[in-house]
């Protein structure tokens, strides 16, 4: 099999070019073209990379591969929003004034198997590499250049398909290739990881990456928590917001709460209430998520009323509140709605 590229930094890919001197002799000094044509000019592949001579990028074609690849299909939603299927995975691409957010995949599938969450039902398949996640980017970095948007990607977040904890060491190398100087070099300001908070892991993301982190939330009670989120009984929410207090959120890197409005289930007053106790030493921000209805789940969305109520509740306590808008609901791009070949 071919070796993959992409992801991998100036040494490994010296490494990889020494190790295979003994079928292809290719010059050392290739990894850093390389890397510059990968990360710098969103090349897709080696054929692009004109200062590699004929002859080099021949024997480097027979023996690596970039490893970018085009999705198989693309549905575009009337609000302007994309989704592409990489594979047996979706990425989504949300396009917001002079924001294009990108939004990754990290596993096909998912192990947590939330309630309301579409992704959940369609089961595990398997954890991305580190260099598929990457794809997602750099395949439509390229393609935006060309021709998707007049913008670039302004913000990566992974809010995809998939538990990001339950990929940790893929996910990690993912955002080190995305922000180091001999990556992407992407500030680490603009990605945020979104997840249920799987706490050994979380902690693990904390301490070595600087991106924004996302904690799925949806009840502050631990007993209808657990009925949403079956994570809830190793990983309580008490246990997560003791971690969370741990690091510093007041400067540049931001924390914030999704909470999935469930009609009649999430959205009392009270739970606002109690919802803004339990975060109200905490700098961050709470996302509320409008609940996409699907069929393999018989929750209803609050009303609008339910929902700004909620919110100004959570304002007048000084948190900080937004209703996220929903995009792509018509392609089932929406939050939650990711899920391939569930009928
Ligand atoms: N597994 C991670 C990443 C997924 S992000 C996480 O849970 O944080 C996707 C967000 O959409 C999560 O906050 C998830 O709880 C939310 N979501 C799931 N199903 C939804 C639905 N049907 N409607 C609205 N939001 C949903």
């Amino acid at each position: 099999m071919k070796h993959i590229l992409l992801g991998k930094s100036v040494e490994e890919i010296q490494e990889l070019l020494l190790e295979s001197s003994a079928i292809a002799k290719l010059p050392s000094y290739l990894a850093k073209q390389i890397t510059e044509w990968i990360y710098k000019k969103n090349a897709i592949s080696f054929d692009e990379m004109t200062n590699i001579s004929a002859a080099n990028r021949l024997l480097l074609n027979e023996y690596f591969s970039v490893g970018i690849t085009a999705p198989s299909i693309t549905h575009v939603s009337k609000d302007g929003t994309q989704k592409f299927l990489f594979g047996d995975v979706e990425t989504v691409l949300i396009p917001d004034g002079d924001r294009l957010t990108l939004c990754v995949s990290s596993q096909a599938g998912c192990k947590m198997n939330c309630a309301f969450c579409a992704t959940g039902k369609m089961g595990f398949r398997r954890n991305l590499s580190a260099a598929e996640i990457l794809n997602q980017y750099a395949f439509l970095a390229n393609e935006g250049r060309k021709r998707i948007s007049e913008h670039t990607i302004t913000n990566i977040v992974f809010m995809g398909m998939g538990e990001p904890l339950d990929n940790t060491y893929e996910v990690i190398a993912t955002l080190h290739a995305l922000t180091s100087d001999w990556g992407f070099a992407l500030s680490p300001r603009r990605i945020t990881v979104s997840t249920i908070g799987i706490i050994p892991a979380l902690q693990q993301l904390i301490e070595q990456t600087e991106c924004h982190i996302a904690v799925s939330l949806h009840n502050p009670y631990h007993e209808q928590r657990l009925m949403l989120m079956p994570s809830e009984k190793v990983y309580t929410l008490e246990n997560i917001l003791t971690l969370l207090a741990r690091y510093d959120w007041a400067h540049q890197r931001k924390l914030s709460f999704e909470y999935v409005m469930l009609g009649g289930l999430n959205d009392s007053p009270l739970h606002a209430k109690i919802l803004a106790r339990l975060i109200r030493n905490l700098p961050c921000h709470v996302n509320l998520i409008p609940y996409h209805p699907h069929e393999t789940a018989t929750f209803i969305p609050s009303s609008r009323k339910a929902t700004e109520a909620f919110q100004n509740i959570l304002t007048e306590k000084g948190i900080n509140c937004t209703i996220r808008s929903s995009r792509g609901q018509d392609i089932n791009a929406a939050c939650g709605l990711l899920a391939v070949g569930v009928s």
